[in-house]
């Protein structure tokens, strides 16, 4: 949300917004499954093409140091962390304030909710997200490839984690702000489902709406996020598709 050059507009007189895309339009979305082959489980996304994005997850695995153990279940780790090549001007590397919050939420609010942590008391479950390359909507991104790459890891999940965010550009609600969208629009609503529990794991909001924008803009962001869902769902069955074809081949 910051002060935009002078003339430009964000929706055009038909309708269409700068990157050609209809108000409640997603941005093409590609997910694969198991793309590294040191982790335990694994998944990388392109949402929209410009934001490419990396998650890695390890364990249930020992805790070091051992006094953060619990004995009645594990603990979740989430680090999300920009690449300093990311974005445009090099970003410096390390973790700061926002990506510490992001991880935070993440971890606690997106991710956990879904986890039967219960299972593997006394470990530890660790989640990287890497984010290559942004261009807005990173945390959503960051949130959808992490659940797919827990449920890669085999980690026992109540469902996959779902996520999608919708704001308001030029008094208008819509889905899925790219980064002119998100820097010179009104506000931007993040949100995490469980679509098979109906459960809002993470919803959060950068800028300002009355009430009614705001329902409309969470509706929005969930009917959004139910379609990355099935897209999981698809990227999931591919990767076992593929590990069937491969044992068939190798009979
Ligand atoms: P999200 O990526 O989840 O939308 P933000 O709303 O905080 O999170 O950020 C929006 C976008 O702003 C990011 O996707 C990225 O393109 C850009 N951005 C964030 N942090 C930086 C930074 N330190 N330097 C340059 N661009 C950044």
């Amino acid at each position: 949300m910051m002060g935009r050059p002078e003339g430009l507009k964000l929706i055009d007189e038909n309708g269409k917004r700068i990157d050609g895309r209809k108000k409640y339009e997603l941005r093409p979305i590609k997910m694969e499954v198991g793309v590294l082959k040191n982790a335990d489980g694994s998944a990388y996304i392109e949402w929209g093409g410009k934001n490419k994005v990396l998650a890695a997850v390890y364990g249930p695995r020992e805790i070091h140091p051992k006094h953060l153990q619990r004995p009645d279940r594990a603990i979740l780790r989430v680090r999300y962390n920009m690449a300093p090549f990311s974005v445009e001007e090099r970003k410096k590397p390390g973790p700061d304030r926002r990506s510490v919050e992001i991880s935070k939420v993440i971890r606690g609010g997106a991710l956990e909710p879904a986890l039967l942590l219960h299972m593997f008391p006394r470990t530890a479950i660790d989640v990287f997200i890497e984010i290559l390359q942004a261009d807005a909507g990173t945390r959503v991104a960051g949130i959808t490839a992490a659940s797919l790459a827990l449920a890669d890891a085999g980690i026992p999940m109540k469902d996959l984690v779902a996520a999608c965010a919708a704001g308001k550009i030029d008094g208008e609600i819509v889905l899925d702000l790219n980064k002119e969208e998100d820097n010179y629009g009104e506000a931007d609503v993040p949100v995490a489902i469980m679509p098979l529990k109906n459960d809002i794991t993470l919803l959060q909001m950068d800028g300002y709406l009355t009430k009614e924008e705001f329902l409309e803009a969470v509706r929005l962001a969930i009917k959004g996020a139910k379609a990355v869902y099935q897209k999981q769902r698809e990227a999931l069955k591919e990767k076992y598709l593929k590990i069937a074809q491969e044992v068939e081949g190798n009979e």
